[in-house]
């Protein structure tokens, strides 16, 4: 291991997944699933390019782009681009080695990948992002196609990138193909696919609180981080279920409402307006005296009583002291809409409360981002599928196919747990290591059955 680079994030997503495989009784039933692991954790590909595009000054600009291919036993390589100062390998690893068992989960036919550069969309113009998108685009569409990996959004990359990056592939390559999803709706997009991944979130917690003997989300109080995608839409889909939405953030700090405020559709109406163009709350909140605006915190201990708390910001947004805020505000439900929304430290806290409240309705209950926010990319699946057809189909279906997934996500993790993971009478399974084996397991039997690992076993 010694001569490995240093990949927090990715070693971070990595030992969450084989602690909950440890603790179960997967590998005393199936010790050749040990040779699987191995394998499937180093990407099958990893391609990594320079960008070079031109500022409004005329001047030239460089970043470093990258596309993580790292699993296709289940289908072309897929998972979102992000662009953001911050991505470097070790995240785009982690993200594209939890997309690997969320596809999974979805049950649709995908692989695991993730991608994109250490571009700043804040502060450039839209000629700016337009010519670095096609600069990227140029690079990239020698490695993706419709049958080899389809890539989508993820932080910083929206339906306009989406467009502007569609357009370069065709021209570069002559072909109209379904080889990025999250497109426009005239031109091969899927209804629902903005909204799946915030809607797909609530879908999932709404099992949840039924399972737990806790009703529905009438009347719950639910604290939200984020305000972009993810955060906005399952805003306005909790709004619609009747739950009251207390908190909103985003990178440069987090709104509270004030003593029996909320958030309301028009807010976040708001919201999207101002993060299209790329600014911040302070400019939302300040005109608004119903919300206090905290510069440079997260929510979570600063929301009040709550039910339920969903990360829709960005990774590792939780830490073990706020879950612990949390858990003393009454949060019995977390459930992440960003990719590790939860320090390890966190989950531990959060799983220790469930087994140590077993039986009682006090009981904690956390469900990881590759089974909660496993919708988005589900449409995305929904959206290669309509593609390949040549159809669109109508709101209704995809909603009602993307709910489904979410249904079957969340009893495919709950049925798991209780087969590998020891359970006590009155204990709600553990939806983390459940979750974990039924993606692991599905991709390392394809995985087997092509022969990417044997076993003498
Ligand atoms: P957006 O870019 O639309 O929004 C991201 C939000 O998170 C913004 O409010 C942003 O603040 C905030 N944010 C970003 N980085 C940080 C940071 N380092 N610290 C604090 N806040 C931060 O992205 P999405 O909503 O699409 O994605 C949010 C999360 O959901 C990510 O973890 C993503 O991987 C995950 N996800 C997204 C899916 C999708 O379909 N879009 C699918 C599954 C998971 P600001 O506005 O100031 O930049």
């Amino acid at each position: 291991m010694s001569n490995l680079p240093v990949e927090p994030e990715f070693q971070q997503a990595y030992n969450e997944l084989v602690s909950t495989l440890e603790n179960s009784t997967l590998f005393q039933k199936n010790p050749e699933y040990r040779t699987a692991l191995k394998v499937v954790s180093i990407p099958e590909r990893v391609v990594q390019f320079r960008v070079v595009w031109e500022d409004d000054k005329g001047e030239l600009q460089v970043n470093r782009g990258y596309r993580v291919q790292f699993n296709s036993a289940l289908g072309p390589y897929k998972g979102g681009l992000r662009f953001h100062p911050t991505v470097n390998l070790s995240i785009l690893k982690f993200l594209g080695f939890e997309q690997i068992f969320k596809n999974a989960l979805t049950g649709l036919m995908m692989g695991g990948g993730k991608g994109g550069a250490d571009f700043d969309p804040k502060g450039k113009s839209d000629g700016e992002i337009r010519r670095f998108c096609v600069s990227f685009m140029r690079e990239l569409s020698r490695h993706i196609g419709a049958d080899t990996d389809v890539p989508a959004g993820d932080i910083g990359v929206s339906g306009r990138e989406i467009g502007w990056m569609f357009g370069t592939y065709r021209a570069a390559r002559n072909s109209f193909e379904g080889v990025l999803t999250g497109k426009g709706l005239s031109w091969g997009g899927s209804l629902i696919r903005p909204e799946a991944t915030g809607y797909g979130l609530v879908y999932y917690v709404q099992h949840m609180l039924e399972y737990a003997g806790h009703g529905t989300f009438e009347g719950k109080r639910v604290a939200l981080s984020g305000s972009g995608n993810v955060a906005q839409y399952a805003a306005l889909k909790l709004i619609e279920l009747g739950a009251t939405v207390v908190s909103l953030s985003d990178s440069k700090g987090a709104i509270v409402a004030k003593d029996g405020g909320y958030v309301t559709p028009a807010d976040i109406a708001a919201i999207a307006d101002l993060k299209v163009d790329r600014k911040a709350l302070t400019e939302f909140s300040v005109e608004d005296g119903r919300f206090t605006y905290i510069e440079g915190a997260r929510p979570w201990v600063h929301v009040g009583q709550v039910d339920v708390a969903l990360p829709c910001a960005t990774q590792n947004e939780v830490s073990g002291e706020e879950a612990k805020a949390l858990i003393a505000a009454g949060a019995k439900f977390i459930a992440e809409g960003s990719n590790m929304g939860c320090t390890q430290e966190a989950i531990d806290i959060f799983e220790a409360d469930r087994v140590a409240k077993k039986g009682s309705k006090e009981a904690v209950w956390y469900a990881p981002g590759k089974a909660s926010n496993a919708g988005g990319v589900a449409v995305s699946g929904l959206e290669m599928a309509q593609n390949s057809q040549r159809l669109a189909w109508t709101q209704e279906e995809v909603d009602n196919k993307l709910k489904d997934i979410m249904k079957n996500a969340f009893e495919n993790g709950l049925n798991t747990a209780k087969e590998y993971v020891e359970t006590a009478e009155g204990e709600l399974p553990s939806l983390v290591a459940g979750s974990n084996i039924a993606g692991f397991v599905k991709v390392a039997r394809a995985m087997h059955d092509q022969g990417d690992w044997w076993s003498k076993l």
